[in-house]
C-alpha cells in the first residue's frame, strides 16, 4: 500500500467519528476523491459502523469495536477468509444481542459468541512482533486476576503469552491472556465472573486425566473450549487445534486451577 493510502487508512476511523481538524479533513477528502481503493474502504467502514451502532447501545463502544475490527482487517488484508469472517462478526453481533435479550437470566446465551468476538477485535489486533511485558501486564490486570498469566505459564513449547489485561467487552469484564504460537496463530484465554448465568449447552468433552467437563463449540470460525467453575467461566479461543493438542489442555487446566484457587 502506498504511504498516502496508509496514512489515510490510519485516520479513517477518526474521520468517521468527526474527530479530525478541518485541514486534516480536507486532506482525507482530497485523497478519497482520487483513490478508489480508499473510497471503497471508507464505504466498508461506514457500513460496519452503521451496523454496530444499531446493535450496540453505546455509540462510543461501536466506534471502538469498529476501529479494532478495521485494524485487524488492515493487518490481515491478504487473507480474504479472515475478511469474510470479520464481516460475519458484524452480522452475528445482531443475533448475539437478540439471543442474550430473549434468553433471560439463567443461561448466558452469548457467552461463546462474545469470547470469539473479543478474540477477533482484541487479540488479533496485536502486532506481529508483540512480546510479553511484565510491567504492562501488571498495570493492566486487576484484582483478583493479577497473577493469571504467571499461573497459566508464560511459555508452552511453541506458544508464548504475549500480553495479559482486563478486557471490557459488551458489559463483561474479562481477564484476557493473549497467546501466540511460533507459526503466528493467536489464542485467547478469557476468565470472567459468572454473573450472567450458566454456559449454554454445547457438546462436552472431558480433559484427559481429569473430571473436568469442557464445553466445546465453534463460533465465527474459531474453536471455543469453555469450563464453568463455581463462580467463574473460562474460555479458550483458538483458530486451529494446538500442535501438540496437549498444549491447549495444559493452558486450560492451569487456568482452571488458578481460578479455583481464587474461589477457596
Ligand atoms: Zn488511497
Ligand atoms: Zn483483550
Amino acid at each position: 500500500m502506498n504511504p498516502d493510502c496508509q496514512h489515510v487508512r490510519e485516520m479513517m476511523d477518526s474521520y468517521l467519528a468527526e474527530e479530525l481538524s478541518v485541514e486534516t479533513n480536507h486532506g482525507v477528502l482530497r485523497h478519497l476523491g482520487e483513490c478508489r481503493d480508499c473510497a471503497a474502504e471508507l464505504k466498508r467502514r461506514q457500513r460496519l459502523r452503521a451496523l454496530l451502532s444499531q446493535t450496540l447501545d453505546v455509540a462510543v463502544d461501536a466506534d471502538r469495536v469498529s476501529a479494532r475490527i478495521s485494524q485487524a482487517v488492515d493487518r490481515e488484508q491478504r487473507s480474504w477468509g479472515r475478511v469474510a469472517r470479520l464481516a460475519g462478526v458484524a452480522a452475528t453481533l445482531v443475533a448475539a444481542v437478540a439471543i442474550a435479550y430473549w434468553a433471560g437470566r439463567p443461561v448466558d446465551a452469548a457467552a461463546y459468541d462474545d469470547s470469539a468476538e473479543d478474540h477477533i477485535v482484541c487479540a488479533l489486533a496485536y502486532p506481529e512482533d508483540a512480546t510479553y511485558d511484565r510491567d504492562r501486564a501488571a498495570q493492566n490486570l486487576a484484582s483478583p486476576f493479577e497473577r493469571i498469566a504467571d499461573a497459566i505459564g508464560l511459555s508452552h513449547g511453541a506458544y508464548d503469552v504475549i500480553d495479559a489485561h482486563m478486557c471490557p467487552y459488551k458489559g463483561r469484564n474479562y481477564a484476557h491472556v493473549v497467546i501466540r504460537g511460533k507459526k503466528g496463530e493467536t489464542l485467547s484465554l478469557f476468565a470472567e465472573r459468572a454473573e450472567r448465568g450458566a454456559l449454554p449447552a454445547a457438546p462436552t468433552t472431558v480433559l484427559a486425566g481429569d473430571t473436568l467437563p469442557v464445553h466445546a463449540t465453534t463460533r465465527l470460525g474459531y474453536g471455543v473450549s469453555a469450563v464453568a467453575t463455581r463462580d467463574h467461566r473460562i474460555f479458550l479461543v483458538f483458530e486451529r487445534p494446538t500442535d501438540p493438542p496437549d498444549v491447549a489442555q495444559e493452558i486450560l487446566r492451569s487456568a482452571v486451577r488458578f481460578i479455583r484457587g481464587l474461589e477457596k
